[in-house]
């Protein structure tokens, strides 16, 4: 018998494949790899070595904790760079830790620059293209770089962008943000001729080559989370959620199943209940609306409770039913990641960010 919640498998083989498909098909320069968030829930350690064994030289992280997490598991010469910047105060810890952080406003900047220490204060800066969530304005972009008498000590290797409606093909919010950051990267390059240019998440990386540049940021794709762009079948799935059944019930026609009697039974069925709920990441608003896959799909009824649900098994053919302990695939080649988080209502991100604590990860190569 199982004793956690689920199992949640991670294919390691197929990350790497990912990461191979982005880098080489797609990339102009440099692919790098975004782990925030525990590698999008997956198990940021295992997913860090993963791609560093690939070749893998620049990771993306959200914050200080995150960065400090996985630098053990990357190259010595590797480059981690912190999607936040760096708050006030951890200028010195930053420089410490080698670490890139991604100045996002003129103050952060000038910050950044008071304390840096002559060779040891490299950073990005990300200038705000039209998402408004992060950046500089172009117009404080340009003061910046212009002002000499901040960029004694301090260094900016890469200027960064972030698309707002990148998984859009043909979206004019694509074009716009091109021209604004190929404008600001001019305007940054008349200083810092050298500089890295980062556009690109994985949506971008299906778009044109105009919008690569030298340093992509995928992160969804590796995951086998990016939504149906032209091109994308060639990433994997890289997910597989098994949980396992707990009880098998026959219930009668005209009988309701879970919380607020939301399914009610035209005939007599057959339903598992599965261990695992929405404190495991099954969302609730899968409620009647997901799949399972046991020698075939089979629907989701009634809610999703804290720690179960339960799935129709009636049409599972009498010799092939399954039993307390076999596993039913929620996620995986044959519930695919993009389908069942949109039947959730949600993206694939969610999903995988909310995998809960109770399951058990398994690593496979
Ligand atoms: C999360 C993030 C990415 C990765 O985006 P995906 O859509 O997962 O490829 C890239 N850049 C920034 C700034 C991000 O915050």
């Amino acid at each position: 018998m199982h004793p956690y919640s689920g199992v949640l498998e991670v294919n390691l083989t197929a990350l790497r494949h990912n990461w191979r498909v982005l880098q080489r098909r797609f990339c102009g320069a440099e692919c790098g790899a975004v782990v925030k968030a525990n590698a999008y829930g997956l198990g940021v350690v295992p997913v860090v070595g993963a791609l560093a064994a690939e070749g893998c030289q620049n990771f993306f992280v959200a914050n200080y904790a995150e960065a400090i997490e996985i630098k053990p598991f990357v190259a010595v010469n590797a480059n981690i760079y912190v999607l936040q910047g760096c708050p006030a105060g951890m200028e010195l810890g930053f420089q410490d830790a080698g670490l890139i952080p991604v100045l996002i406003s003129k103050t952060m900047v000038e910050r950044w620059c008071q304390h840096a220490r002559p060779g040891a204060a490299r950073c990005a800066l990300k200038v705000n293209t039209g998402m408004n969530r992060l950046g500089l304005s172009a117009s404080e972009l340009l003061q910046c770089v212009a002002n000499r008498d901040l960029w004694c000590d301090a260094v900016p290797i890469a200027l960064m962008s972030h698309l707002a409606c990148a998984e859009e093909v043909g979206h004019s919010m694509n074009d716009v943000q091109l021209q604004r950051f190929d404008e600001a990267l001019r305007g940054v390059r008349r200083y810092f001729p050298a500089i890295t240019a980062s556009l690109a998440n994985t949506a971008a990386l299906f778009l044109d080559r105009r919008w690569h540049f030298d340093l992509a940021r995928p992160g969804i794709g590796l995951y086998g989370g990016q939504s149906a762009m032209p091109g994308v079948e060639a990433l994997r799935e890289v997910v597989t959620l098994r949980l396992p059944v707990i009880q098998v019930q026959t219930i009668g026609v005209g009988e309701s199943i879970g919380y607020g009697g939301t399914f009610c039974a035209q005939r007599e069925m057959r339903v598992a209940v599965v261990r695992g709920g929405y404190a495991d990441g099954v969302m609730r608003s899968l409620s009647n609306k997901a799949y399972g896959w046991w020698r075939g799909a089979i629907p989701m009824v009634g809610r999703v409770s804290m720690d179960s649900c339960a799935f129709d098994i009636t049409d599972v053919a009498l010799s092939e039913q399954p039993e307390e302990g076999d596993m039913i695939e929620v996620l995986g080649p044959n519930c695919s990641l993009v389908a069942q988080s949109s039947r959730a209502g949600t993206i694939s991100y969610e999903v995988l960010t909310r995998l809960g604590e109770r399951l058990q990860k398994h690593y496979v190569e």
